[in-house]
């Protein structure tokens, strides 16, 4: 989608670095760290927020899920928080889905 600065990430059209890429989803570090360790998994398929999945959505949500598990193992974290933030009131800022994982392990 025109104007999503993740849509421009996911698309190499700005430049970052990468800490996990598959067909469905990639991952990177926040900009703005809340923790030791803040990654930000990212679906490819613009979606805006949870508050929009739809149920053919569901494998590509378990699977940011299952990215994180795998980040977690290779990072050697033993504990991490997942999050997602549906809705401005809840702080999300940047429309288009995005799971964090923190941790301060
Ligand atoms: P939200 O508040 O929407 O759930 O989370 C958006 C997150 O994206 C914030 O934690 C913010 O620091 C991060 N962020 C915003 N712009 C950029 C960017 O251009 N690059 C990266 N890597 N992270 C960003
Ligand atoms: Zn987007």
């Amino acid at each position: 989608m025109e104007d999503c600065i993740f849509c421009k990430i996911i698309n190499k059209q700005i430049p970052s670095v990468f800490i996990y890429e598959d067909d469905k989803c990639a991952a990177f570090n926040d900009i703005h760290p809340k923790a030791k360790h803040h990654f930000l998994i990212v679906p490819k398929k613009h979606i805006n927020a949870v508050s929009d999945i739809k149920e053919e959505d569901s494998a590509l949500m378990g699977h940011l899920i299952f990215v994180a598990k795998k980040l977690g193992v290779e990072k050697k974290l033993d504990y991490y928080n997942l999050q997602f933030n549906v809705g401005r009131g809840a702080g999300q800022e940047i429309f288009h889905v995005h799971l964090h994982l923190m941790s301060n392990a």
